[in-house]
């Protein structure tokens, strides 16, 4: 369909949308209106779709109104937190999006050390709420990311072999069904809707509010990526796979091949260089993290070393310039058990295969605390794998966006043969038996089963979906 085709598709049953009107207290934001552009706009640039409404929730009676109304008009829904799903999941062509941004709001207790977000929250304002107190919820490692999709999926990034996921960390959740009934989940009560909701994404309904435990951490912590020429990848990560084995907890690293940004912290001669680097960050003193990565720091000749003692708050902003909203993105994922030799050749010699100046893939590396919580306490299928590699392909404009996306796909394939699971908010719109290798059979089966009592119709499908059949 064309824009201008989606626009006149876009009319609304009058009655029904009266009826939403009068009780709704957010915005109800449609084709034409002045910020209808701004709110229908996702992170991933690559995705333009032109919904019907999106709905503006100010709180959980708005999002109530909101399914009561897409029960009612049978449009497609959506439903968006932080909009940074790399696939498009949280906007649609002439359906609604309940857009929970505006739902902002959080609470910190640091006696109890306990958070409550709202489902609109950023993960950068978690963090700001809770730093001052010396305190923090692991999540991810960019600071637009939104909380809810990243917490309904798992939640992975630099705390995470020290505390676990984002889901580790979760006490309770506020959530309407597809009913539209306000229900509330936790290890007692709805116990089995809390384990569907720790890594089944949205499919059981729309979190309003997340209850958080949170953990002491920093201020400052030790934390930086070094970088060394790409051609060096596979001496790099054949050192720092066996470097990594003996490295306490407190340390989680993410490897990653890039090109180097133009930043002012970078001298102008690397800008635009390939390299392979490994970022650090080590969340206990700061003392014990310098004898930690010294030896990776004294490795061969790196390039550029920009370990250093920081606040947290400024280590968790630091890859939100290489990762901005609008750039053209996609990705393909999966995670090893282990960085073996072939692993390694393989990625050395495809990784330098990008053209973009923007682009940069992460493997994470797992283990630590993330490894200690059960295999079937939570949805998270990753427990057992060793890294996970999300080649993602970034251009900054639709230019050269094939040839990446090309790249992104040859290499993984590469790999293949070793894939063991894949994070499901790495996914892109790959297909049902992708979100079963996700979450594997026997999950995926309890799952369904889940999906069966709280949205027997397939109300909440645009997401990684489970469907009840
Ligand atoms: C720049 C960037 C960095 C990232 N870094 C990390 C990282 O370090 N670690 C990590 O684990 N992941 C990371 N991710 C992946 C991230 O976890 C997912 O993209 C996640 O879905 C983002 O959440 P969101 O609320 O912004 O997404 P949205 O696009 O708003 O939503 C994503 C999905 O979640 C559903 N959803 C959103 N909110 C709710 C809700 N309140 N109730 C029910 N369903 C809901 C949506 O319907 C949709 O299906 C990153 C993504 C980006 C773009």
């Amino acid at each position: 369909m064309t824009e201008v085709e989606l626009r006149e598709a876009a009319e609304l049953d009058p009655t029904a949308f009266a009826e939403l009107a009068s009780v709704f207290e957010g915005d109800l934001v449609r084709p034409g209106d002045p910020t209808y552009d701004e709110h229908r706009r996702i992170w991933n640039g690559a995705i333009d779709r032109f919904p019907a409404l999106i709905a503006r929730c100010r709180g959980v009676a708005d999002v109530q109104a909101a399914v009561t109304f897409g029960r009612q008009t049978g449009l497609p829904v959506a439903v968006r937190g932080g909009g940074h799903s790399f696939p498009g999941l949280s906007v649609n062509d002439g359906g609604i999006v309940i857009d929970l941004g505006p739902m902002n709001a959080i609470r910190v207790d640091p006696v109890a050390r306990i958070a409550r977000a709202g489902a609109g929250v950023r993960l950068g304002e978690l963090d700001r709420a809770t730093q001052p107190f010396g305190l923090a919820v692991p999540a991810g490692i960019v600071t637009t990311t939104g909380l809810a999709g990243l917490t309904l999926g798992g939640g992975i990034g630099w705390l995470m072999r020290k505390y676990g996921l984002t889901i580790d960390q979760l006490l309770s959740v506020d959530l309407v069904t597809a009913g539209g009934e306000f229900v509330k989940a936790s290890a007692t009560e709805n116990a089995d809707l809390f384990w569907g909701v720790r890594g089944g994404g949205g499919n059981f309904g729309i979190v309003t509010e997340f209850e958080f435990r949170l953990n002491p951490l920093g201020p400052m912590v030790l934390a930086g990526p070094i970088y060394w020429p790409i051609e060096e990848s596979a001496r790099v990560l054949r050192f720092y796979r066996d470097w990594i084995t003996d490295v306490p907890d407190d340390l989680t690293t993410i490897v990653v091949h890039r090109a180097i940004p133009p930043l002012p912290a970078i001298p102008a001669e690397l800008h635009g260089r390939q390299v392979v680097s490994v970022g650090v960050c080590y969340a206990g003193p700061i003392e014990d993290g310098e004898r930690v990565v010294r030896p990776l720091r004294q490795f061969g000749s790196p390039l550029l070393d920009l370990c250093a003692p920081k606040p947290f708050l400024e280590h968790q902003s630091s890859l939100d310039s290489s990762l901005p909203p609008g750039y053209w993105y996609y990705f393909r994922a999966f995670d090893v058990a282990e960085l073996t030799d072939e692993i390694i050749d393989i990625t050395a010699e495809h990784a330098p295969g990008f053209k973009s100046p923007v682009a940069a893939f992460p493997i994470f590396q797992l283990g630590g605390a993330v490894a200690r919580v059960g295999e079937q306490e939570t949805v998270f299928n990753g427990r057992r794998a060793g890294y996970t590699f999300n080649i993602n392909a970034t251009t900054v404009t639709q230019d050269g966006f094939d040839e990446e996306r090309e790249w992104s796909r040859t290499f993984w394939s590469a790999l293949a043969p070793h894939h063991t699971s894949v994070y499901v908010n790495f996914l892109m719109d790959e297909g049902e038996e992708r979100i079963r290798q996700a979450y594997g059979a026997e999950k995926y089966d309890r799952l369904k089963a889940l999906k069966r009592k709280y949205d027997p119709d397939n109300f909440f499908r645009l997401n990684q979906n489970i469907r009840p059949d």
